[in-house]
């Protein structure tokens, strides 16, 4: 079921994403060789609770086959594309790509955000993947409009980065957000425009484009969470929580990137 928020209750939205952008902000700042994802993980976790948050992603548990997620943090470097756990002993090395997926409540509401950032002096095909990736971000953030559909979204994502040569990755998708870290409906980042749910005022929805340099696949690792690509190659994911209001969107998640 799709929940349209009042005006109060996108009041307090900001103020969740207010809270995960500091994080992102914080990140930024710290992410460096020689830090190690755990480090990470440790900040990002006080910010959140020194701002009377929790952290949503520690201790979730979508299924009951699955071990319950141990970080504040999905912390996922390189071929890993989303979910990656964060690790005292993972050590940051210069030229690596971090992706920061963090969403916290605060006050029962929730905001999830998500960066990837260089690690100190990276190649120029790392640093194409990055801008891309977040201009697809951006072009969606732009097609989240009252009267568009999810197709739209999808599709501005899609038609950006595949004439790059980028895959997008299909197994997983941006979601609706609210009281709830997931709620319906999902948010593909492909689709056809006019295709699909038509978007309301009062929608609030988490959207993530992850991006590939190569091929599409992805698999999960043997710790059960960690999503990496299947052929090796490069992912990146960037995240912004925006309420979907009657003159347009609105981000909730204001972090400013490094590009
Ligand atoms: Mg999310």
């Amino acid at each position: 079921m799709i929940t349209l928020k009042k005006r109060e209750e996108i009041e307090l939205m900001r103020i969740a994403g207010r809270v995960t952008a500091e994080v992102l902000e914080i990140m930024r700042e710290a992410v460096r060789p020689g830090i190690s994802t755990g480090e990470l993980d440790c900040l990002a976790e006080e910010h959140i609770r020194a701002n009377n948050g929790i952290p949503a992603f520690k201790n979730y548990r979508p299924a009951s086959n699955m071990t319950p997620f141990p970080g504040t943090i999905c912390a996922s470097i390189n071929d890993e594309v989303v979910h990656g756990i964060p690790k005292q002993s993972r050590i940051l090395e210069e030229g690596d790509i971090i992706s920061v997926d963090v969403g916290a409540y605060v006050n029962g509401w929730c905001g999830d955000a998500a960066c990837t950032y260089p690690v100190g002096t990276i190649s120029p095909e790392r640093m194409a993947l990055l801008k891309a990736t977040e201009e697809s971000l951006n072009r969606a953030i732009a097609a989240a409009i009252a009267g568009n559909t999810l197709g739209d979204i999808g599709q501005a994502v899609e038609s950006y980065v595949v004439p790059l040569g980028y895959g997008v990755v299909r197994d997983y998708t941006g979601h609706g957000i609210g009281k709830k870290m997931h709620e319906a409906p999902q948010i593909p980042n492909y689709g056809k425009a006019g295709q699909g749910m038509t978007l309301k005022a009062g929608m609030t929805i988490a959207i993530e484009p992850m991006i590939t340099a190569r091929g599409e696949a992805v698999r999960t690792g043997s710790n059960g969470w960690t999503v990496l690509t299947v052929d090796g190659s490069d992912a990146a994911h960037f995240e912004r929580t925006v309420a979907i209001l009657e003159d347009g969107p609105e981000v909730m998640t204001k972090w400013q990137s490094f590009l």
